[in-house]
């Protein structure tokens, strides 16, 4: 699965979008870059990835991605630093989750350098695209899906691979007001919750709009059996802390092993926080609250990186987190955004320059 490609075929748009595009108010993920990386999957192997213009895709109404979701994503960030340098964040780890995706959803894994090569080259050719203003980044969302047909329940025989980037502005949300969900699971035992595929997103979007209708805006998602312990918040990995000692959940199949997660876990290290990756109960966090032990609760993620929890709802009581002066969560985000973006050392080797 090494196949080295030296010459990655480039397809220029003839007119460019970006004079239309104001960067000093951009949103997350809702323009687009002028081109996209395309490879297709048929006849038994993946062909050469291509750039294109970004551009409608035309799908067979019986395309298995519509009847039986074979569809895996990712999503990671380039930066821009103030010498024009570009960098991307542990590009190889979202690789490798993808494939992990993909072999759980049946869908042919990709040769590396696709991946890699495909995104350095088009990095490079919309380059002018990644921002540079201060929290902005451009998002990468590479993405596979069953573009092959027939109504037949069975795996698809053609793939397409897609990277597609939207420059975006800082992802802030906002202190979060979360509810412990005690109903619905995000996913099971033996099932599909350590992979990034489309569906596991789908099952969220229900429980998640009833919390919000209860005045939340996410879900923290406890174990499908018990739903006594607390796995994630919303679509990023969960952390407590409880006195200084920093907490999250073990990753199992129910648990995307997130990046962001793995990276805390490291610099936390490095930072003498004291950690421990062990299940957490629900009752711990609400005792923790009651007696004040519990100082902060936040999301990891790749899109906020950090996401602070202001307060969390159970069993129709809501219980406050203190605002702190020094916080686990300000500290750790500086941490990793520093690194991404080249202000800081990279004593880790995370860093990859494009
Ligand atoms: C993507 C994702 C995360 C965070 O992963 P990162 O690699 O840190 O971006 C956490 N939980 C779920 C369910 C996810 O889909």
């Amino acid at each position: 699965m090494s196949a080295a490609i030296n010459n990655i075929e480039i397809q220029k748009a003839k007119t460019s979008k970006i004079s239309s595009i104001d960067f000093d108010n951009l949103s997350f993920g809702k323009v687009f870059s002028d081109h996209m990386l395309l490879c297709v999957y048929k006849d038994g192997m993946w062909q050469l990835p291509k750039v294109v213009p970004y551009q409608p895709i035309t799908l067979d109404p019986s395309s298995k991605i519509f009847h039986y979701g074979q569809s895996v994503f990712e999503g990671l960030k380039a930066y821009k630093d103030t010498d024009e340098n570009i960098w991307l964040f542990r590009p190889e780890d979202n690789f490798r989750r993808l494939n992990i995706s993909s072999k759980r959803l049946s869908i042919p894994e990709l040769p590396e350098d696709y991946f890699m090569a495909g995104l350095k080259t088009l990095l490079q050719v919309d380059r002018d695209w990644i921002p540079k203003s201060e929290g902005s980044s451009l998002y990468i969302r590479p993405f596979v899906f069953a573009s092959g047909n027939g109504f037949h329940a069975s795996p698809a025989d053609e793939y397409m691979f897609i990277i597609a980037t939207a420059p975006s502005g800082s992802y802030f949300s906002g202190k979060l007001k979360v509810l412990i969900e005690q109903t619905y699971s995000r996913s099971a035992n033996g099932g599909v919750g350590f992979a990034k595929a489309g569906g596991n997103y789908a099952g969220q979007f229900y429980p998640t709009q009833l919390a919000v209708e209860k005045g939340y805006q996410q879900v923290i998602w406890t174990d499908d059996t018990t739903h006594e312990y607390i796995e994630e918040a919303g679509a990023m990995n969960i952390f407590v802390r409880i006195n200084d000692t920093l907490i999250t959940a073990p990753i199992s199949d129910r648990i995307l092993d997130g990046i962001t997660r793995r990276s805390i876990l490291e610099i936390a290290k490095t930072e003498n926080i004291p950690v421990e990756v062990r299940k957490i109960s629900v009752k711990e966090v609400v005792e923790a609250s009651k007696n004040g032990t519990l100082k902060e609760m936040f999301g990891a993620g790749t899109a906020a990186v950090i996401s602070p929890i202001a307060a969390f709802g159970h069993e129709d009581k809501d219980y406050d987190l203190p605002t702190l002066e020094n916080s686990y969560g300000a500290l750790l985000k500086k941490r990793i955004t520093d690194i991404q973006t080249n202000k800081s050392e990279d004593p880790f080797g995370w860093r990859v320059k494009v």
